[in-house]
């Protein structure tokens, strides 16, 4: 195992639990997702034999050759997070095990059909475009509570959390109005009951601006270079 990766695991670890201390957090109420994609399968391979049991791919294409040789055999817990092709979804239910870009009523009605005809529970967040950049994916924020009122008709989602992506900013003190904002949405849609139950969970911080996160409430931070590095 890389010496390179075991110290970069503990590098993030350590940045981790200074975030959850500087905001009164307990360090396992922020989970670890490595994010792969820019990694070939060996590194995959590494990180989960390294403890990241979390695995975020953003493409069936790309992430198809890496989930046959770790996640069929039983390995790493996958999540979705990149955006979803309606036609796509039959290739990923069934193989990932969370969904974080949930963002329309099409795609929610196909992630339905396929979930239950493999009889399972699929655990979904609803990616909002808070910060209203046209180039992001996601729901409109004034458009969430109705969205959500709707997923309650769908007995095979989850809804579990939000997710956001924040502009790419040079001072990632920038980015923390956005995560302030997606946490706001959340408690608001809560205190109004819309979901058939509370939603716990934020995914939001990516390698540059997790730590920011974090202090604003993320539950699930996405780390891709600062974690797993980057292949040349
Ligand atoms: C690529 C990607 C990440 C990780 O990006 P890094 O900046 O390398 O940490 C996180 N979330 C999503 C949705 C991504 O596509």
């Amino acid at each position: 195992m890389s010496e390179a990766l075991q110290a970069r695991i503990a590098e993030v670890r350590r940045r981790v639990e200074d975030a959850c201390r500087r905001s009164g957090r307990a360090p396992d109420s922020v989970n670890i997702i490595a994010v792969t994609k820019y990694v070939s399968l060996e590194r995959t391979k590494e990180a989960v034999d390294s403890g990241l049991i979390h695995v975020g791919e953003n493409r069936w294409q790309d992430a198809k050759d890496k989930w046959e040789a770790i996640g069929a055999q039983g390995q790493g817990v996958w999540h979705f997070i990149g955006h979803l092709q309606t036609n796509k979804v039959k290739d990923v239910v069934g193989k990932f095990q969370y969904f974080h870009s949930l963002d329309r009523l099409s795609l929610a009605a196909e992630l339905q059909k396929k979930a239950a005809r493999l009889d399972l529970i699929v655990p979904c967040f609803v990616q909002v475009n808070v910060s209203g950049e046209d180039t992001k994916y996601g729901l409109p924020p004034a458009e969430l509570q109705s969205f959500l009122r709707e997923l309650n008709q769908l007995p095979n989602i989850e809804v579990i959390g939000l997710m956001t992506m924040a502009p790419h900013e040079e001072d990632p003190e920038l980015t923390r109005p956005v995560f302030r904002e997606l946490r706001r949405l959340r408690d608001a849609a809560n205190a109004a009951s819309v979901y058939r139950r509370a939603v716990p969970h934020l995914s939001m911080g990516m390698s540059n601006d997790f730590e920011i996160a974090i202090e604003e409430g993320a539950t699930w931070i996405r780390l891709g270079s600062v974690l797993v590095g980057k292949d040349e």
